[in-house]
């Protein structure tokens, strides 16, 4: 059975985006394909200014809406970053392994610290070393398959290059993994912006559709979307990326093809209330599931204990076994 990991960062409320992007192809393909974990990767929101109470809530929450959105315990494992130290004990042997060039290359990176430049901020030593962390869950576990949206394909490229070069180095240790894009929702565009994508470490904006907010909200962010001055309904990302972005969010919701779901539609008005549908009856079994979890703490606190137990148990051998071979 192939080995899944895939991580969420606790950085700001999870979006649609992560849904469809991400969460769902884990609640409906991964978990039970494979032996899959799932990870709150809380030590990666450190990388840029925080704060330790909101990490450490948006951290909780975001482990009870994974369990909200279907992951079950008793077939994958769901747990948080830093309750297994196995995770930062590799990063630091990969980071003996890259190269400060091969870092600053990376796309989001130089998107990152540009944007943490330009308000005058300083960019933490931690935002250049991410990719290694990031590596570190992943090779921890052995992991075949990793599950991404396509903003992180390159950093799955780097944990692949890292593995081969540890492996060709100092003997074969790690499992050199893939990364595995959906087809439909690999970029969900933010609903006023939809050149940029729905980010939930982006400002709060009516361009993003959070999974907690409520009903009347979600349809609102939805009717108000950006379009484009045309009235008739065609698939045209290039050109239409607003009607674009929610023709994808309609055929990710239902199953159907954008361009073909074009065809059904004379007015964008139709177009955002059939989205707007299609997005809450997706979402409201979520939230209510969200809901009842929350009041009962001590369910999700033992999910998250065995989660840690178990994701130690996979890592320990491995992190070893990197130790030894390096020469330690
Ligand atoms: P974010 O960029 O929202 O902070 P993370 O880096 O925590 O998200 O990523 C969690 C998962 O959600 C990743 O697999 C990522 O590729 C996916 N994802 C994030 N935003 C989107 C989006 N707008 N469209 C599709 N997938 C996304």
């Amino acid at each position: 059975m192939p080995r899944i990991f895939s991580g969420i960062k606790p950085t700001g409320h999870l979006t649609l985006g992560n849904y469809l992007g991400a969460v769902r192809q884990w609640v409906d393909v991964d978990q039970h394909k494979a032996d899959a974990l799932f990870c709150v990767v809380d030590l990666h929101a450190l990388t840029v200014d925080h704060d330790p109470a909101r990490v450490r809530r948006l951290s909780r929450q975001a482990a009870t809406l994974l369990l909200a959105a279907g992951l079950e315990p008793a077939r994958c494992t769901v747990f948080v970053q830093s309750h297994v130290h196995e995770h930062t004990r590799l990063a630091y042997l990969l980071e003996c392994t890259a190269s400060d060039g091969e870092m600053r290359r990376m796309i989001q990176y130089k998107e990152k610290s540009a944007r943490e430049r330009a308000v005058g901020g300083n960019v933490r030593l931690s935002l250049l070393t991410y990719p290694v962390l990031m590596a570190a869950d992943i090779l921890a576990y052995a992991a075949d398959e990793v599950p991404v949206g396509d903003d992180q394909a390159q950093h799955v490229e780097l944990t692949r290059d890292l593995a081969v070069r540890f492996n060709q180095r100092y003997g074969r240790t790690f499992t050199v993994p893939k990364a595995v894009v959906p087809a439909v929702a690999a970029r969900v565009m933010d609903l006023q912006d939809p050149l940029s994508k729905m980010g939930k470490s982006h400002a709060e904006t009516a361009g993003i559709v959070y999974l907690l907010d409520e009903a009347d909200i979600v349809r609102k962010k939805i009717m108000r979307a950006v379009t484009d001055s045309g009235s008739d309904v065609v698939y045209d990302p290039e050109e239409r990326p607003g009607v674009a972005n929610l023709l994808e969010i309609l055929a990710a919701c239902t199953g159907g093809k954008p361009a073909d779901l074009a065809e059904h539609y004379s007015s964008y008005g139709a177009l955002k209330q059939d989205t707007a549908d299609a997005v809450l009856a997706l979402l409201q079994p979520v939230r209510d599931r969200h809901a009842e979890l929350c009041a009962d703490p001590g369910y999700v606190d033992a999910v998250l204990r065995e989660g840690a137990e178990r994701a130690r148990s996979l890592a320990r051998p491995t992190v070893d076994a990197a130790y030894a071979a390096i020469g330690l």
